[in-house]
């Protein structure tokens, strides 16, 4: 085609509301775009309170639209955060989003059960994905996530934010270059005082509740960021304070880990005490954050006298934001799906000893 005939081709084209279908054709043509078009699927907690929020803050990503079962929720936030009416979806029609260029990146906040089939259905969609954690209840999801992501040739990362807070990889730094001499022993609690008396996804096997899945994830990750290594065998134990709340699923999980150097880690996580707390002891010293996973404030010291506290505006600004220019600048996602993947490897290995009553090789 002559070039303007095809450029008034393209001019009709567009003017006559085709553009919607063929953008992703002519994406050729577009300039690169500067800032990346998240839509939150899942409504809930972490997506209202922390996600939505950051993302007013973000200079490389913005909220441009969301995916929820409430028509009226979703058109509330549409008034609050001013995206177009086009950029609403619910569960069923979420797959059209493939149609939209506004929407870059899907992001991926539901319950835990629920991110296989919402990462899948938005890498075939053509969609970058975040995810949050844990990434899912097996590694058989994880695999087929990651798998959908290579597939369709976009990129899959996973919302641990600690590994994008700035004493979080002070301290994986002071491991890495081994500032401290071997490390021996990293301990590590995150748990919180669940309040709730009426059933909750938290709280059901069906959904993948349980305190592991929810807290204890940031223990393994943080026992395999700080060691840089990956666990050989764990032995752990579950424990249930409220058999009338926590059915089929752990109130509390201790779990000690063992790593091919010969470091330990000793872990705890719970849904009945209020636990935040990560420390290495290392051949010369030892260092800590306390608290180490809570949204802001966390900080710590070493044994040598160094302090851990720099500051951070807001963290899942930062993540976003990074987890936005590794896709616009094509680089290396600083947590991929790889890493949720590893991390649920440990994770079916805990529950296996925990039911077993005995310790667990990890394959
Ligand atoms: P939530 O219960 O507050 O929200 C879940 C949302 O999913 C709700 O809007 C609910 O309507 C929707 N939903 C859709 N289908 C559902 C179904 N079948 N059952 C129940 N809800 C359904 O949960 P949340 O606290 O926002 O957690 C969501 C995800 O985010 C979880 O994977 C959680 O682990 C993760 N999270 C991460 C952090 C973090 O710091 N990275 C913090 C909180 C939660």
């Amino acid at each position: 085609m002559p070039s303007s005939n095809r450029r008034t081709f393209l001019h009709q084209a567009i003017s006559g509301g085709a553009a919607f279908a063929l953008a992703p054709n002519l994406s050729f043509l577009a300039k690169p775009k500067e800032k990346l078009g998240v839509a939150l699927v899942g409504l809930g907690y972490y997506s209202t309170d922390l996600l939505a929020p950051a993302l007013e803050l973000t200079q490389h990503c913005y909220l441009a639209g969301v995916v929820s079962g409430s028509r009226e929720k979703a058109e509330s936030w549409q008034r609050k955060y001013k995206f177009p009416e086009r950029n609403i979806y619910n569960y069923e029609n979420f797959d059209q989003i493939a149609n939209n260029p506004d929407i870059d990146v899907v992001y991926v906040v539901l319950p835990n059960t629920l991110h296989r089939e919402y990462v899948v259905r938005a890498a075939k969609a053509g969609k970058n994905v975040w995810c949050e954690k844990p990434m899912a209840p097996t590694v058989a999801d994880c695999e087929a996530m990651i798998k959908a992501c290579k597939d369709n040739k976009v990129q899959l990362m996973v919302g641990y934010r600690m590994q994008h807070e700035p004493n979080t990889q002070e301290l994986i730094k002071i491991g890495r270059e081994k500032t401290a001499g071997k490390i021996k022993l990293v301990t590590a609690a995150a748990g919180f005082v669940d309040g709730r008396t009426k059933p909750h996804w938290r709280q059901l096997h069906s959904m993948r509740g349980g305190s592991l899945f929810d807290m204890g994830v940031y223990c393994l990750n943080a026992a395999r960021y700080a060691t840089g290594e990956e666990p050989i065998a764990v032995t752990a134990q579950q424990f249930i304070h409220r058999p009338e709340l926590y059915k089929g699923v752990d109130e509390t999980m201790f779990f000690n880990l063992e790593f091919p150097s010969g470091a330990l880690s000793n872990c705890s996580t719970s849904f009945f005490m209020n636990l935040n707390n990560l420390e290495v002891v290392a051949e010369k010293g030892s260092y800590q954050l306390s608290p180490f996973q809570s949204y802001t404030g966390v900080k710590g010291s070493t044994s040598w006298g160094k302090v851990l506290d720099a500051p951070i505006a807001n963290q899942q600004a930062k993540q976003m934001d990074e987890d936005s220019l590794a896709i616009l600048n094509k680089t290396a996602a600083l947590v991929p799906g790889e890493e949720g993947l590893r991390d649920i490897r440990v994770v079916e290995a805990i529950f296996k000893s925990a039911e077993k009553g005995k310790r667990v090789v990890i394959q």
